[in-house]
Parts: C-alpha cells; sequence; structure tokens
C-alpha cells in the first residue's frame, strides 16, 4: 500500500463518531402492548413469575406408564398393560399408573401420578395411522423406556424468578414468544427515535413531477427515510427546502415541531455560494464537525439545531447514503437502546486494484465467498453522484486513511451493508 500523510484540517471518521455518540443518550422508555413490540429495545429486565414448562408433561403421544414394566420388552416380546384413562392436553387426568397399568397421553398433556416415562404410540400396537383411535383396553409395548424418557420437566426452560431477558435485549419474534408464554402482555421499551429528513436545493423537483430542464427529482428524501425506517425509527419526511434561509429555517421549525429527536439533512453543506444549510446552522445552531477526512462525504457537518442534534449529509447521493451509514445510523441505533450500533465488518480480499486520496475512503462493493475467504469486487465507477454504484453493491470497503493505492490480492476492511444484524 502507498501511504501519504493527509491534510489535517479536517476530523477523521473515528475522531467524528467519538464526539458524536458522546453527545447522543439512550431515549427515555414507553409502555407498548406486547403486539406491537417487535424490533424494540426492552428498558428494564423481564423476571419469570413462571416456570417454563410450568407443569411435568409429555413430549410425545404415547403411553404414559412406569419405566420398570417395560425393563423385558421388544418386539418379539412385547409387555402387555392395561390402559386406565386417555390424557390429552389441556386436561389432568385422574387414575394414578400402578405397575402393570398405563394411561394414553397426548403431547403436552400433564404425566399423570405415578407414570415416569411415556413410550412413544409408534412403539406400541395401537394402529396409529387409522382414523378412528378409540381408547384400547390394553396395549402391548413393544421396546423398553427409561425413566424421564419422553418427559419435559417444570422449568427446563425457564425457572420462576429468573431474569429472563436483559435490558437492552432486542425483541424478536422468539422473545415476543417468550414474554407472552410468561403472561406480559405489555412491556417497557425504549422511544422510537423521530427522525426529521430535510432536502434541500432549487434543483429538486417531488418525485411526481416530470423533469424539467436544470431540475432533478429528490431522491435523497426517500433513501434517508427507507434507511431510517428499516432500523425500526420513525421517519418525518419535511420534503424539500429551497436555496433559501428562509426556506430551511421554515422546514426545521416544522421538525421541532413534531419532536424530532434528530434532524438530518441533504445537501447545502459544501463550499458553493448558496450552501444555505451550513449557513443558518452557523448563525442559529451551534456547529461542532464541519468537514471529515472522508470519501464520500467531506463536508458532513454536525451540529445542534436548538438542542436537537443535526447531521447536515452532504447532497450527492452515494455520499448521503454512506455518511448516513456512518454517523446517522449509530445514533439512531444509540437512541433507540441498541447495544450493536455498527454494521459488521469482514475482512475481504481484493479483486481490484483500488486508488484513493489519503482520506478514509468507502468504495461500494460485491463481497462474495464464505468465511475467511471474501472475495471484494468494487461496482465500477465510484462518483459520488452515481447511485447505481450501491444499487449493486452489498458492501462498502474501507480504504484507511493515508493509503493511496491498494493492489489486487491486498486485504481491507469491508463494512456489510446487507449481512444478517446481530441483535446483541
Ligand atoms: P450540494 O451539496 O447542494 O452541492 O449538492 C451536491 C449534489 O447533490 C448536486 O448535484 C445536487 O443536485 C445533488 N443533490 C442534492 N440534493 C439531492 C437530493 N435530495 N436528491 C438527489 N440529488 C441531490
Ligand atoms: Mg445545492
Amino acid at each position: 500500500m502507498n501511504k501519504k500523510m493527509a491534510a489535517q484540517e479536517l476530523i477523521s471518521v473515528s475522531d467524528a463518531l467519538e464526539t458524536i455518540l458522546g453527545d447522543i443518550e439512550v431515549l427515555p422508555s414507553e409502555t407498548v402492548s406486547l403486539e406491537q413490540s417487535v424490533g424494540r429495545i426492552l428498558a428494564q429486565p423481564v423476571k419469570a413469575a413462571d416456570s417454563m414448562p410450568p407443569f411435568t408433561n409429555s413430549s410425545m403421544d404415547g403411553y404414559a406408564l412406569r419405566a420398570a414394566d417395560t425393563q423385558s420388552a421388544s418386539e418379539s416380546n412385547a409387555v402387555t398393560l392395561e390402559v386406565i384413562e386417555d390424557i390429552s392436553a389441556g386436561h389432568v387426568g385422574r387414575n394414578e399408573v400402578t405397575g402393570g397399568t398405563a394411561s394414553r397421553i397426548m403431547t403436552g398433556a400433564p404425566l399423570p401420578l405415578g407414570a415416569d416415562a411415556v413410550i412413544p404410540v409408534e412403539n406400541t400396537n395401537e394402529p396409529w395411522r387409522a382414523e378412528e383411535r378409540p381408547l384400547p383396553g390394553s396395549i402391548q409395548i413393544m421396546r423398553t423406556v427409561s425413566a424421564g424418557d419422553y418427559v419435559r420437566y417444570p422449568g427446563e426452560d425457564i425457572s420462576a424468578g429468573d431474569e429472563v431477558l436483559s435490558k437492552g435485549h432486542s425483541l424478536r419474534p422468539q422473545e415476543i414468544g417468550i414474554l407472552a408464554s410468561l403472561g406480559i402482555s405489555v412491556v417497557e421499551v425504549v422511544q422510537r427515535p423521530r427522525v426529521a429528513v430535510l432536502s434541500t436545493g432549487d434543483e429538486l423537483i417531488e418525485i411526481s413531477e416530470p423533469l424539467t430542464p436544470g431540475k432533478i427529482r429528490n431522491s435523497n428524501g426517500y433513501t434517508q427515510a427507507a434507511q431510517i425506517r428499516q432500523m425500526g425509527a420513525e421517519a418525518l419526511n419535511l420534503g424539500v427546502a429551497g436555496d433559501s434561509r428562509q426556506d430551511v429555517r421554515k422546514k426545521l421549525g416544522q421538525a421541532l415541531d413534531d419532536g424530532a429527536h434528530l434532524i438530518v439533512s441533504s445537501a447545502g453543506v459544501s463550499v458553493g455560494a448558496l450552501d444555505v444549510v451550513k449557513a443558518v446552522l452557523d448563525e442559529e445552531g451551534e456547529v461542532k464537525i464541519w468537514r471529515v477526512r472522508m470519501r464520500p462525504g467531506k463536508p458532513l457537518t454536525y451540529a445542534f439545531y436548538s438542542g436537537i442534534p443535526y447531521l447536515g449529509l452532504p447532497g450527492n447521493p452515494v455520499s448521503a447514503m454512506v455518511t448516513f451509514e456512518i454517523f446517522a445510523r449509530p445514533i439512531i441505533l444509540k437512541m433507540a437502546g441498541h447495544k450493536k450500533i455498527h454494521k459488521s465488518k469482514v475482512m475481504v480480499t481484493m479483486a481490484d486494484q483500488i486508488t484513493s486520496d489519503g482520506r478514509q475512503s468507502y468504495i461500494r462493493a460485491v463481497v462474495s465467498g464464505q468465511q475467511g475467504q471474501y472475495l471484494a469486487q468494487t461496482t465500477g465507477k465510484q462518483g459520488s453522484h452515481l447511485l447505481m454504484s450501491l444499487v449493486r453493491a452489498n458492501a462498502l470497503v474501507i480504504v484507511p486513511e493515508n493509503v493511496t493505492r491498494v493492489e489486487r490480492g491486498e486485504q481491507l476492511e469491508a463494512l456489510m451493508l446487507d449481512w444478517p444484524e446481530s441483535v446483541f
């Protein structure tokens, strides 16, 4: 790798992230119904009031019996037991199983008194494929079972009093199943971040409008709202502000009225004469970071506006999406109470040679292969206006600061855009 010293006046990505995340706090909690809680983060630990399973029960359809009675049983030498009862799931048997007797039992039904094992129906002479299944007077047992076979004991999964889920745990369908089985119908979760999205620029028209000379449709607003929603946060789309301070101010006022926890805008933060977002933030906000040593995304602006954290993303669609991934994602996920706030990274071997200018670069690439042998191929031209370079990509290969050239076969880290997200 060739290295060169980068211009020092811009802040590095890692320093910028440290500053930003140092300011961000987890949002307060709220109570939601279990049915509305998927994807949310627990604001309090959950303790089990009951054990799971709650009672000793059968794991098979079969016969509850005493294991000792089956000692000599085999296919050729069946043991015959008297059938005393039929116990279906949801019902408690009335009779004790004693030596020489058995009760027919269904999966999930409570094991009757006296029984210490279950023999699956397939290992008996009951015609279990038949449509009609009257309770037989006696049953032949064709194999031995040991005490405890096909029996599920109370507390095997959860003991009453256990902390089953800790604060910060992400609620997936399986957590919701556990909560349901414990009879918990409402949960205390971290509030969903409300993120206002503002697009700026005189050139922007609504997506329903036909293109006219000099105009483009506003794509950033939609990309960012989608990124926000994909994380489980709430997006408030403020639409487009023209390149006037007044327009921008008005939209930001709306974000405040709507109770945004974070404002994300795109464009207007560069060094052009009409980069009015930066101007408004300079005048009325508190700009904490302007310009980061990264590519794409150099003009990134981090500020507070009326006490609300504000991320001014660059206007070019690729720059906006990449800076959102690097900065907005961890802000939003931290606010939402997540423990894992960055996407996963893997080591990849480069299939192409790449060059950079010494800023930390995020190269759009396709990562393929398997653990330990990932290969990254760039998705062609990397201009920050070329959104298709991201459409074709599943990863951003990271060229570290001060590296200007990476040869084919060299190893780099890749930030996986589409990677199964871990929730822990
Ligand atoms: P700026 O940051 O205002 O200099 O904009 C940089 C580039 O991004 C220009 O080519 C803009 O036309 C483009 N751009 C800005 N906002 C958007 C948007 N919302 N959707 C698509 N392209 C945009
Ligand atoms: Mg502009």
